[in-house]
């Protein structure tokens, strides 16, 4: 059993509140079971309970069904009703596992189940759920190779500043080009580095990459005047990443300012997001911060005005049907409007045509990116680009 998003609970309203309602949810989950049932509080919010007598797949449903029901009542903490799921993943012995581990592992891989069909939910065990399991070893086994074998790199695509043209940076984007794999596009596999905790060590290699090539650039006498980085919201969470910033900084000869991390809306202007001493600790820095995908997700408006941010960047969703869909124009200008009335520039992502830029300069979005002006590219192509541009 797992308590669906119990973080939250305790970001939010404090640990006092979430012992509190650990302690709730365990007495209301033993009250469901027989004196020769047992449960365990194993970690966090997990539990785990042992059905042992007269146990047939009609028994444990009609368990399963009672602790999910459980979930439906409010637990009074604090002096308020709070509401609080749960998801259970079941294994039964000994057709799923004859073991206490396999058991267990199998238990495990349908509460996964049950939390990606949207939580609140029981699942039982089927042998398939194993496969998306192994493609996530495989993934997590060549993502690690990928980093020792070179098989990654970076690509730039150039920024402009629409009132006067001007050449203002590049974005770093990650590339994965993999033996047997081919070219394996990041909306694939970052989702998967986040989930099996491997984004730290990979962001960790792509901030220092594009440091040290913005730091390449500049001693080859090719002006790229900022380098904006991608970072997972996982990055954030770590109170180290100021003085790994901070230190990038120092070995490469970069100015703070010359460095824009992006971070994407949903997981940024989250309650559970990024801890507020890393956002301010890079705001001190002098590091620029720039809202990823903004309008696709939870645009929280008062997280956002709480927030060290410097700029919003449009989502390619809404540039793409500009000149075609007036609800898209009617979206890229109120963004455009939100943001300047905030203090905070806009960059408008996937600008293919000449009617969305034009369209852009008259709404007043600051800098712009897309194939329109500029591909993701190598960086010998961006020194030829400068080059060319001069
Ligand atoms: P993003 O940060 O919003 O990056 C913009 C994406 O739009 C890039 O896709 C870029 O190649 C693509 N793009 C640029 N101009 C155009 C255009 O005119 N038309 C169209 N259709 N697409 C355009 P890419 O490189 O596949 O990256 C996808 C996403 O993966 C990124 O979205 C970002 O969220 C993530 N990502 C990429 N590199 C990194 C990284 O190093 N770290 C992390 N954490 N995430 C990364
Ligand atoms: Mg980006
Ligand atoms: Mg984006």
């Amino acid at each position: 059993v797992d308590l669906d998003r119990f973080k939250q609970i305790n970001d939010t309203l404090g640990h006092p509140v979430g012992d509190e309602i650990l302690k709730l949810a365990a007495r209301a989950m033993a009250a469901q079971l027989r004196a020769s049932d047992t449960i365990a509080r194993v970690g966090g919010d997990e539990f785990i309970i042992v059905l042992e007598k007269d146990v047939s797949s009609y028994s444990v449903s009609t368990v399963a069904r009672k602790l999910v029901e459980i979930f439906g009542h409010p637990f009074p903490v604090a002096g308020r009703d709070l509401y609080l799921t749960a998801s259970l993943g079941i294994g039964l012995f000994p057709k799923d596992g004859e073991d206490p581990d396999t058991l267990l592992r199998h238990a495990d891989l349908a509460l996964y189940k049950a939390k990606e069909l949207g939580r609140n939910n029981y699942q039982y065990y089927e042998p398939s759920l194993g496969a998306g399991a192994l493609e996530r070893m495989t993934l997590e086994n060549a993502l690690r190779t990928a980093l020792e074998r070179r098989e990654l790199y970076l690509v730039y695509q150039p920024m402009y500043r629409l009132s006067d043209r001007r050449f203002v940076g590049v974005e770093a984007l990650l590339r994965w080009t993999n033996p047997e794999l081919g070219d394996v596009p990041p909306a694939q596999f970052i989702p998967g580095a986040e989930e099996m905790g491997f984004i730290v060590e990979l962001g960790a290699w792509v901030l220092r990459e594009a440091c040290r090539q913005l730091g390449a650039w500049r001693l080859a006498g090719c002006e790229v005047p900022r380098m904006a980085v991608n970072l997972s919201v996982h990055q954030l969470e770590r109170e180290e990443l100021v003085t790994d910033v901070a230190d990038l900084l120092t070995e490469w000869g970069l100015h703070p300012g010359e460095l824009e991390i992006e971070v994407t809306e949903s997981p940024l202007l989250r309650q559970s997001g990024p801890a507020p001493e890393v956002l301010e600790g890079l705001r001190q820095l002098g590091v620029f911060l720039a809202v990823d995908d903004f309008g696709t997700g939870y645009s929280s408006l008062s997280a956002l005005r709480q927030m060290p941010v410097n700029r919003l960047k449009i989502d390619a969703s809404f540039v793409r049907d500009i000149g075609r869909d007036p609800n898209d124009e009617a979206i890229a200008r109120a963004i455009i409007a939100l943001a300047h009335s905030l203090g905070l520039e806009t960059v408008a992502e996937g600008v293919e045509r000449r009617e969305q830029a034009v369209f852009l300069t008259d709404a007043g979005c600051d800098i712009v990116q897309g194939y329109f002006y500029g591909r993701p590219m190598r960086p010998e192509e961006v020194v030829g680009k400068i080059v060319e541009a001069n």
